[in-house]
Formats: structure tokens, sequence, C-alpha cells
């Protein structure tokens, strides 16, 4: 029996040390019991490079070897807006393995499509537009080159850029526009398309092109945690931890 557990948007940050306890208890109490944990984007709130020792993040670290070490459930981790920078360094430390998205895989049956899920909110025009800078690989060896003290302030003004567009913008320019959506199921030939980024926790059932399609978003982890497990027949269901 497979048995596969899928999070995002967790964000987590030493600022927010009862969010790392419940990451810490969460894999505990049920990624441990997973045979894979797939990790689908801003895991954590920022990354400036894996050059960064980052000590306040090591019960996060010792968390993820603890999952491979001591449980042997395998970790995939896709990449999102907050931890683009992650790399091999850091994969290799926690024993992850990194994804490109959109990564496809089956479940239950199913053609399942995996993605962070900004690239599906295609209203936010200035978004794309930052997003095709910070993912060009030629800007990302570029900002890697920098001192760590210099990636500290362009991140502190990359963030005040977002904050300041994202209280300007409409709810709906925030969230997945449902034609780029469609357009995805249909361009990849799947049933089920898992994502997260929106911090809007649901699960769609929409009729496209006749043909029965589910979407989940997986919520957030301010609050309380979101995450969904997949047995072999299980309902689609979100699921809460705290
Ligand atoms: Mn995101």
């Amino acid at each position: 029996m497979s048995d596969i557990v899928f999070i995002s948007d967790l964000h987590l940050a030493p600022e927010r040390p009862e969010i790392i306890r419940l990451f810490s208890n969460f894999v505990d109490e049920i990624a441990a019991q997973a045979d894979t944990l797939y990790i689908l984007g801003d895991f954590l709130e920022y990354w400036l490079g894996d050059d960064d020792p980052a000590p306040a993040l090591a019960p996060v670290f010792n968390k993820l070897i603890e999952l491979h070490e001591k449980y042997t459930t395998r970790v995939f981790f896709m990449h999102g807006n907050r931890d683009f920078l992650i790399g091999n360094r850091l994969a290799e430390r926690c024993h992850f393995t990194l994804i490109d998205e959109p990564y496809s895989l089956k479940l239950q049956g199913k053609n399942a499509l995996l993605m962070h899920g900004d690239t599906l909110c295609t209203d936010d025009v200035d978004y794309q537009k930052l997003r095709r800078m910070v993912r060009n690989p030629a800007w990302q060896q570029q900002v890697l080159a920098k001192s760590l003290k210099e990636r500290i302030q362009l991140a502190k003004e990359l963030r005040e850029i977002s904050q300041q567009s994202t209280t300007a913008k409409a709810e709906y320019i925030m969230d997945v526009n449902q034609q780029a959506t469609d357009r995805v199921f249909i361009e990849n030939d799947i049933d089920l398309l898992i994502h997260g980024h929106t911090h809007r926790p649901a699960v769609h059932h929409k009729l496209i092109n006749n043909h029965e399609t589910t979407r989940v978003v997986l919520g957030d982890w301010y609050k309380a945690g979101s995450y969904l497990r997949v047995k072999d027949t299980s309902d689609l269901v979100l699921q809460t931890y705290q």
C-alpha cells in the first residue's frame, strides 16, 4: 500500500518557533508513517543560498535528516517563490531530492501534476515579471556571487516591493486564473492537480472539456498545519494538523 503526504507553504522561519515545533511534531506523527513526502514550495520563508549555515533553522534540517535516517521516508522538494535558491548542497545535507515543476506522477491510477502554484496566478502581471527575473539562472548566479550580507539586504528590498504591491492588489489577482488553470489540465492531460501558494485551501471539482478534474490547493501553516495524505483508495481530503 502506498502512503504519500503533500505539504506546502509552511514558511518556516526562526521568527516563528511555534511553527517549527509544529513541523517537527508533524514529521514524527504523520510524515514518519508515509513512504514519500512531497514539499511543494515555500517550505522556508526565505533562503539566501546554501552557503548560509542558517543555525537557527538547524532544528528543521535535522528533522528532515531524521525523516530520512530514522523513518526512511523519501522527501521530494519543489521550489516556491520564497525558497527558490535552495540548491544541491542543502538537498544533500538534508537528504531530499529537488524536483522541477511541473512534476507529473500517477496517484490512485490518475494522471496527476504537482506545482507550487504561482505560475497559475497570471492576472498578477507584476509578479510574473519579477518571477521571470528571479528564476533566471544567470540572475541567480549573480546573486549567489554576492556576499551573504548583500543578499540579506537584497532579500529585504524584494520583500518590501512584494508587500507594497500585494496590499494594493484586488483579491482575485492573487488567486489562480481559471483559464490558465484549465489549460494546465488540458495541455498535460491530467485528472488531478495539487498545488499551494495561494493560501486558499480547498478541493475543487470541475468539468473541463467534459472531463472530471480535481484540483487540491494545500493550505499554509500559519494558524495550523495543512496537508493532503493519499493512500491507495482514500478520498482526497485536506487535513489540518495542530
Ligand atoms: Mn508561494
